[in-house]
């Protein structure tokens, strides 16, 4: 049964010169036919009529607050008449400063949103130029305490390391005033050169340097001892919560459960099912007042795909990747699994595989351990 559900819209102020998701620069005339189809896709998916209410929904982007209240009610309205939201779902809703002013805010909660996700990236001024944000360290945390003010008590902020020309002191003031904000979640992304954008294409002309491994490992090192020193559980490779904060939606994706996404280029998993829609605006909208579908592809997993899967999401969390009695026979009682056991990367412990947070920055490398133990005896 699909207890989760995110939503995308696309929609951003200005397209920032990092960013590969599927977004487009908003010209405002497009948002009603493009909520519209985005209801029809609610409306006629097998997965969620007749489901139990959900448990979390997503909105994500692009910036979804660039919609205006009407159409988040529209989509909210949808869901609630298909399949219904539980009284104690979490419902979150990404935003970047200076999107959101107090009414639209106050009109958030009234609305049901009850977490609030900022794009805010960094709180120095010349390092948001870098990055080619459009707001200002000022709008970023007005936004912050006017959410707070207004009555969000659940927020997280998105910050941003591992960026080129940024001096140590820099970054390290910058995640500490995060931090001195007292959200109530951090995720923490070390900058991603993606090609196809214009900073993979300074830097393979030469003119933008990477930050180099190492330098990227310590940025990581820092922040989390710096998180953990100031009362935040880091139970992800990329996120820190206060206690009780940690975020119920994507926890579902590293608990390898099934999800559905509906909207520009989302990505939906029931067993043993991937499937994703088009990134082409035009196409998505186009097809859906067709009644055609918007997917452009999919995949079904064998069971290597699946193990891997599971191990690679799973051991990205504190909780680890819940093993099958065979699974943990077979660990046990090998020797490369001995070996990294005795150097404290890993322990199984009440049938989970978890990985110590010192060694989430192995988590890839131990996932593809583990899973190559698992499929020589398995498969
Ligand atoms: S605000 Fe976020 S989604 Fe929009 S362009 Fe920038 S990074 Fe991409």
């Amino acid at each position: 049964m699909v207890e989760s559900l995110y939503v995308h819209i696309p929609f951003c102020r200005q397209i920032c010169p990092y960013c590969a998701f599927a977004s487009v620069r908003d010209k405002h005339q497009d948002h009603d036919r493009y909520v519209s189809a985005l209801c029809q896709e609610i409306r006629s998916s097998r997965y969620l009529i007749n489901s139990d209410p959900l448990n979390t929904v997503f909105f994500g982007g692009g910036t979804p607050t660039q919609l205006n209240s009407a159409n988040l009610a529209k989509i909210l309205d949808t869901l609630n008449e298909l399949c219904g939201i539980a009284p104690d779902a979490e419902i979150t809703i990404e935003a970047n400063p200076g999107s959101v002013d107090r009414k639209k805010m106050l009109s958030l909660l009234d609305l049901g949103f009850n977490r609030l996700s900022i794009g805010i990236q960094s709180f120095d001024t010349e390092t948001l130029r870098k990055l080619g944000r459009s707001h200002t360290v000022n709008d970023a945390i007005d936004v912050f305490l006017v959410a707070r003010d207004c009555g969000f008590k659940n927020i997280n902020i998105d910050l941003m390391f591992s960026i080129p020309g940024v001096p140590e002191q820099v970054w390290q003031d910058s995640i500490r005033k995060g931090m001195e904000l007292e959200p109530d979640h951090i995720s923490t992304y070390g900058l991603i050169f993606e090609e196809g954008t214009p900073f993979a294409a300074l830097r393979n002309s030469g003119r933008l340097i990477e930050v180099d491994e190492d330098q990227d490992a310590h940025q990581y090192e820092w922040i989390r001892r710096e998180a953990n020193r100031v009362g935040y559980v880091h139970y992800e490779v990329s996120n820190f919560s206060k206690p009780g904060y940690i975020c119920r939606h994507n926890s579902v994706y590293w608990a390898d459960k099934p999800y559905i996404g509906v909207g520009l280029s989302s990505h939906s998993y029931y067993y043993p099912k991937r499937w994703w829609n088009t990134r082409n605006l035009k196409i998505y909208v186009d097809k859906i007042e067709q009644d055609a579908d918007v997917t452009e592809g999919e995949e079904e997993l064998s069971n290597h795909t699946a193990l891997r899967d599971r191990f690679w999401l799973g051991l990205r969390t504190h909780q680890g990747v819940r093993l099958t009695s065979r699974e943990e026979l077979i660990l046990y009682r090998d020797t490369r699994f001995k070996d990294i056991e005795a150097m404290g990367r890993w322990e199984i412990i009440n049938g989970f595989l978890r990985i110590s947070p010192e060694s989430f920055v192995l988590a890839d490398s131990l996932a593809i351990e583990a899973t190559e133990i698992l499929e020589y005896e398995l498969f």
